[in-house]
C-alpha cells in the first residue's frame, strides 16, 4: 500500500473546524450531516511504534472505515432555563491499520482519542448520552439525542462516564465505625456500605456484588487501621473480608439487621396473607410495635383482619414479641427455635441467629452502639432502592452515587470525602425514581 487515497487538497478546512475533534482533519466530501475524516498523521511521516514489541518498523497495511455517531453542540450559550442546541451528525473515519516489520505477524489499528474500542458513538456523544442517563431513562435519552438506543453500548458508555467523574473524588475520610448492609435491586444483592458518624449515616459505597474479593477490594480502599466497629450483614463472604480487612476491628451483627431481616420475613408473609387485609398501609401498619398503632381505632382493625387469617396472625404475634426486644443471645435464641413450622419466610433469620452467634454477642456486649437514627436511615435506603425502575447495576451505581456532591471534611488541611449524606441519598433515588416513572421527556 504505497500510495495514499487522500493529499493535504482533500482536507476542508472549515470543515474540519465545524467538526472540531482535535487530531482529526475533515475531507472535503464532508457535508453538514456527515463529516468524512482522516486522523492528522495519515500525512506525516511519523512512524508509529508498534504496540507488541515497541519497534517503529511500522507500516500501513489497510484502511478500515469506521461509522460513528457524532454530536456538534451550539457554539451559542444556551437561553436561560433552555437546554443547549445540539446536532447529531454522522462521522465516517479511516482508520489505518499498521503492520510491523520486526515482530511480523503483529497488525493493530492506529490509536484514538476521540472514540472507544467498539463503541460506535463518539466519546463526546457517549459522554452526554451518560450525563442524561444518571437522571432519566437511557431509552428516553436516546430518543432526546435522536440516537438508535443499543443496549449492548449502554455499559461501556457508563463506565466510560463513571471513570471520569470519579477520578473527580476526594479520597475517603475513614471512619470508626462501618456498616456494611445488603441490599435487593431485582433479586440482586448489592452490598453498600455506610460510614456512622454522630452527624449522621453517609453511603461511602455501591457495590456490585457480595463476592468476598468485591469487598475486600473496596475495604482496601479504606484507612484500615482506624476502623475500630463493623456492623456487618450476616454474610460469610462479608463477614471474611471485613475480618480479612480489619483484622483489629470488632466485627458484630446489630439489632437492627435482626429486625430488619424479621422484617422483610414478615412482608413476605403480609404479601402472602395479608390480601385485602383491612387497613391502609399495611405494610407499614403491620411492622410496627403495635404500641405505635395511631389510634384504637387501628389497633381493632389489625385485630379483626388477623382472625381470618391465623398464619398472619401468628407471625404478627412472634414478630411483636421480637421487636419488643432487649433480647440476650439466649433469648433471641428461644425465640428462633419458638417459631412455628408454619412460618419459613423466618428460616433465614433463624440460621442467622444460629450462625453468627459470635457476631450477635459481640453486639449485645459492646459499648459501641450505632446512632439511634441508623434503622431508620437504612431503612430509607432499603425503601429508595425498591422503588428505583430496573437497569444495568453501573447505571444504579452512577444515579445513587455520582449525580449528588458528597460531604466533605478538613483534616490535617487537607478535603476528604465524608460520602453522601442517607436523608439526600434517597431524596436523589426517589426523585429519579419519579423522573422515570413519570416519562417526562429528556430536557423539559
Ligand atoms: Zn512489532
Amino acid at each position: 500500500m504505497g500510495k495514499k487515497r487522500y493529499s493535504q487538497k482533500d482536507v476542508s478546512k472549515p470543515m474540519t473546524e465545524s467538526l472540531g475533534i482535535e487530531d482529526l482533519l475533515a475531507l472535503k466530501t464532508s457535508a453538514a450531516g456527515h463529516y468524512y475524516a482522516v486522523h492528522q498523521r495519515y500525512f506525516s511521516d511519523v512512524k508509529l511504534t508498534c504496540p507488541a514489541c515497541g519497534s517503529t518498523k511500522t507500516r500501513c497495511s489497510k484502511v478500515v472505515k469506521r461509522s460513528f455517531k457524532d454530536i456538534l453542540w451550539d457554539d451559542a450559550p444556551p437561553v436561560e432555563g433552555e437546554e443547549q442546541q445540539f446536532k447529531v451528525v454522522d462521522l465516517t473515519f479511516y482508520q489505518r491499520y499498521l503492520r510491523c516489520d520486526s515482530c511480523n505477524n503483529s497488525v493493530f489499528p492506529e490509536p484514538i482519542e476521540f472514540g472507544d474500542k467498539g463503541c460506535r458513538y463518539t466519546n463526546r456523544l457517549s459522554d452526554a448520552l451518560a450525563d442524561g442517563t444518571f437522571r432519566f431513562s437511557y431509552k428516553k435519552v436516546c430518543a432526546y439525542f435522536g440516537v438508535p438506543t443499543s443496549t449492548a453500548s449502554i455499559g461501556p458508555i457508563m463506565r466510560r462516564r463513571i471513570q471520569y467523574r470519579e477520578s473527580l473524588l476526594l479520597p475517603v475520610s475513614t471512619p470508626k465505625k462501618l456498616g456494611i448492609m445488603e441490599v435487593l435491586f431485582f433479586r440482586e444483592a448489592h452490598p453498600v456500605v455506610f460510614a456512622l458518624r454522630d452527624e449522621g449515616v453517609y453511603c461511602i459505597g455501591i457495590l456490585e456484588d457480595s463476592s468476598e474479593e468485591t469487598v475486600l477490594t473496596f475495604l482496601r480502599t479504606l484507612d484500615t487501621a482506624k476502623v475500630d466497629t463493623v456492623f456487618i450483614d450476616p454474610v460469610d463472604s462479608i463477614r471474611s473480608a471485613a475480618a480479612t480487612a480489619f483484622p483489629d476491628a470488632n466485627l458484630v451483627v446489630s439489632d437492627e439487621c435482626i429486625l430488619r431481616y424479621a422484617r422483610d420475613a414478615m412482608l413476605e408473609i403480609i404479601h402472602e396473607d395479608g390480601k385485602r387485609f383491612p387497613v391502609k398501609f399495611k405494610d407499614a401498619v403491620l411492622t410496627i410495635p403495635n404500641k405505635h398503632l395511631q389510634s384504637d381505632y387501628d389497633r381493632r382493625q389489625v385485630k379483626d383482619g388477623m382472625e381470618s387469617r391465623p398464619r398472619l396472625k401468628s407471625a404478627y404475634d412472634k414478630h411483636q414479641e421480637l421487636m419488643a426486644g432487649d433480647w440476650t443471645y439466649e433469648t433471641l435464641g428461644q425465640w428462633a427455635h419458638s417459631l412455628p413450622d408454619d412460618l419459613p419466610e423466618f428460616e433465614t433469620l433463624i440460621d442467622v441467629i444460629d450462625l453468627f452467634e459470635q457476631e450477635i454477642n459481640d453486639f449485645i456486649e459492646t459499648d459501641e452502639k450505632p446512632p439511634d437514627f441508623y434503622p431508620t436511615a437504612l431503612q430509607a435506603v432499603c425503601e429508595a432502592f425498591k422503588g428505583m425502575p430496573h437497569c444495568i447495576f453501573d447505571v444504579l451505581r452512577a444515579r445513587c452515587f455520582l449525580t449528588i456532591s458528597h460531604d466533605t471534611i478538613e483534616e490535617n488541611g487537607k478535603k476528604y470525602r465524608l460520602g453522601i449524606h442517607t436523608t439526600r441519598l434517597t431524596q436523589n433515588m426517589n426523585e429519579i425514581s419519579k423522573n422515570i416513572k413519570e416519562a417526562r421527556a429528556y430536557g423539559l
